[in-house]
């Protein structure tokens, strides 16, 4: 069935693409990427029907068997955010039914229509019913009541970390296990032994994907001061490059905000960063007028003269703003990465071997890109260290909160 419903998210790739965009804001092509990376979490887990495995142990006692078996934990509850709202749903949707439960997913009540399409084609695929459901309204009581309800075995929840303190609070009442997908604030940390040309451009691509509203975006940039100079002109030249505008035009690669709420956050994150002492090197304002008269949208920015302490560098932006801070050597670099409440993701770009294995030693967070952007695998591991959450999403280990053990003691003669 998963497959099959893989098959037919295929055959229906332009129409979720387009909704993609006008529900997220998202361009054509980023939605494109989402539909494809979304339904591959189909096809991935539908392998798990030969490889959730249980143990056989020796007995203490003669005569005995034990084993240890995986088993469904019932009726899941996947709560999801609106920044990838068919990839994020999918990533609940196909690990949550092949460990054999039956899941009640509730989108984010700003982008609630993908996953009702995808709810329209599980029919279609012979998903039978009641087996996966979607129940669509606001968090704070469509969501209150699915994580307070007794039934659940499981909250699987991606979205922010105050919703997700409030989700754990809440399911402890039944204690209800709990996956929390939280936020981030990845540094992004430049050496001055990179390839900086590279690290220009993926500095730009990991902030500026998706309007900057993803948890593992580069949300502050920490630069050398040997190369401080040359990588803030190259980068501002970049930023000015980017064509803001209607997500299904062509060669739009920055669309609006996903709300006013959300766009109203940006720009006072800015205006806070600014009225401390920080300088908007490009950007720093909201667009408005002719193209951008109708719709949230706010200018791509890069900001420099920040604090470590201010709420810029220690808040989730979640916008197309990227502060830039100079460090001078590579402790000063890690200290200040790790010097934060998240830790989802962090990137480092070097060509130092030394340099790579103390980070990858050091750095607090779940995963880390090394000379490369955002990307996961979905046999990877998603999932945050610090606040950024705990438990975790994709492969083997996305399982496991899916599913509970049982111990089993046999006696025989
Ligand atoms: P959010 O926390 O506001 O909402 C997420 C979901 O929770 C929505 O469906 C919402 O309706 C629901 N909700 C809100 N209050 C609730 C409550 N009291 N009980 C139950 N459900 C409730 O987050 P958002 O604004 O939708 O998403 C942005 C955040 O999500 C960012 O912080 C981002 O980093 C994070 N995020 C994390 C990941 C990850 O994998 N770590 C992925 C995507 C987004």
């Amino acid at each position: 069935m998963l497959r099959k419903w893989a098959d037919l998210v295929d055959q229906k790739r332009d129409d979720f693409a387009r909704l993609l965009a006008q529900e997220v804001g998202k361009p054509l092509h980023e939605a494109d990427g989402e539909v494809d990376f979304g339904k591959s979490w189909f096809r991935d887990y539908a392998e798990f029907d030969r490889r959730i495995e249980g143990d056989m142990l020796p007995a203490d006692r003669p005569d005995e068997q034990l084993w240890i078996v995986p088993q469904p934990v019932g009726v899941a509850v996947g709560i999801i955010a609106w920044n990838f709202p068919i990839a994020v749903a999918v990533r609940k949707i196909a690990p949550a039914l092949i460990a054999g439960n039956a899941l009640v997913l509730k989108p984010h009540e700003d982008t609630p229509l993908s996953a009702l399409m995808l709810a329209e084609l599980a029919e279609e695929a012979g998903v039978p019913p009641g087996v996966f459901n979607v129940v669509t309204g606001p968090g704070e009581t469509v969501g209150d009541a699915l994580v307070r309800s007794p039934i659940p075995g499981v909250i699987s929840f991606t979205g922010s970390v105050e919703t997700g303190k409030a989700i754990a609070r809440a399911a402890a009442d039944h204690v209800t296990t709990v996956s929390l997908e939280l936020g981030g604030k990845a540094p992004f940390l430049v050496m001055d032994d990179c390839d900086l040309d590279q690290a220009v451009e993926t500095a730009v691509f990991s902030r500026f994907l998706n309007c900057g509203q993803i948890c593992i975006a580069n949300e502050r940039t920490y630069v050398h001061k040997a190369i401080a100079g040359p990588f803030l002109e190259k980068l501002v030249a970049r930023v000015e490059q980017i064509k803001v505008g209607d997500p299904l035009a062509e060669g739009t690669q920055v669309g609006p905000k996903v709300s006013r709420v959300e766009l109203e956050k940006v720009q006072r994150f800015v205006a806070e960063a600014i009225a401390g002492g920080a300088k908007a090197m490009t950007g720093g304002s909201v667009l408005a007028g002719g193209e951008y008269a109708k719709g949230d949208w706010f200018a791509p920015t890069v900001l420099t003269g920040v604090r470590q302490d201010m709420d810029i560098m220690q808040k989730e932006i979640f916008g197309p703003v990227v502060p830039v801070m100079e460090f001078a050597d590579f402790d000063e670099g890690l200290a200040l990465a790790n010097d934060s409440r998240y830790g989802l993701a962090a990137y480092l770009f070097t060509n130092d071997v030394n340099r790579i294995m103390r980070a990858v030693r050091d750095l607090e967070v779940g995963e880390l890109d090394i000379n490369r952007g955002p990307g996961e695998s979905i046999h990877g591991d998603h999932t945050g260290w610090k606040q950024s959450g705990i438990g975790g999403d994709d492969g083997k280990y996305g399982l496991e909160h899916f599913l509970r053990r049982k111990t089993v003691y046999l006696k025989y003669r």
